[in-house]
């Protein structure tokens, strides 16, 4: 079913204003939209199935049918702490960490990472809002400002890894054995292609991040972002 983002304040009581130029485009132009086809808008909390009323230049009005909770969210807040990596790497990273439904992505600065941090923001907004549309999903990730380590806040998780391809001792599996009672607030670091620093792995350490190996391979950040991501999702 086609989706559509919407801000709360277009939303009354039965009616919604899509007024957003490029949804209008979008509907009107790529999926040709009749009037009393049945479409979805999302608020970020809700999800609102609505027939289409009316079709115009600079407005489109649906009826809501059906107001829905939220059932593509985890409960369990994951949010993801990855070395900025180059553009299309980045990119890829923040779309399918949209797609399998983490919470929060803090872009980081860390000492070997090489991307340029140039304006990105609106960029990487924008590909969450494709991505959300495309997934279903309610909510939208958040996409902090680039954050250094020592800018976390670790005290507010009950769960920190660092995926870390030095470890030999700790595997996830182990970890997440070791954590049965579901966890609230998960929060899991990356480093950029070229890793981390050991200076940095020991201050994790400190702040009471337990690193833990994905295996042999050395995965790229990418990779390895998306498969913890994934494996997070659907541990818990
Ligand atoms: N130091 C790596 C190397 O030798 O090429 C580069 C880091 S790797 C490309 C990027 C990030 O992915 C690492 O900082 C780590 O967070 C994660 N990673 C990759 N492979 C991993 C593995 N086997 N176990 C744990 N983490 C891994």
């Amino acid at each position: 079913m086609i989706s559509v983002i919407i801000s709360k304040e277009n939303i009354g009581n039965e009616i919604i204003e899509i007024i957003e130029k490029s949804d209008i485009n979008h509907l009107k132009n790529a999926f040709r939209i009749k009037i009393g086809e049945i479409i979805r808008a999302v608020d970020g909390e809700y999800e609102y199935i609505c027939e289409v009323l009316s079709i115009e230049k600079k407005i489109i009005e649906v009826k809501i049918l059906e107001k829905n909770e939220d059932k593509f969210s985890s409960k369990v807040e994951i949010d993801a702490a990855i070395g900025i990596l180059k553009n299309d790497k980045m990119d890829l990273t923040i779309q399918k960490l949209t797609e399998i439904g983490i919470t929060k992505i803090v872009p980081l600065l860390t000492k070997r990472g090489i991307a340029k941090i140039v304006e990105k923001k609106d960029k990487w907004d924008l590909i969450v809002k494709e991505a959300t549309k495309q997934c279903q999903a309610v909510k939208l990730v958040e996409i902090e400002e680039p954050k250094k380590l020592q800018d976390l806040d670790f005290s507010k998780y009950d769960l920190a890894i660092v995926p870390y391809e030095c470890e030999d001792e700790n595997s996830l599996r182990n970890i997440l054995n070791k954590n049965k009672n579901k966890p609230k607030r998960i929060l899991y670091i990356v480093g950029p292609e070229g890793g981390f620093e050991k200076e940095e792995i020991e201050f994790l350490i400190e702040k009471g991040v337990t690193p833990v190996s994905l295996g042999k391979r050395i995965l790229r950040a990418e990779t390895a972002s998306i498969i913890v991501g994934g494996i997070l999702v659907n541990e818990y």
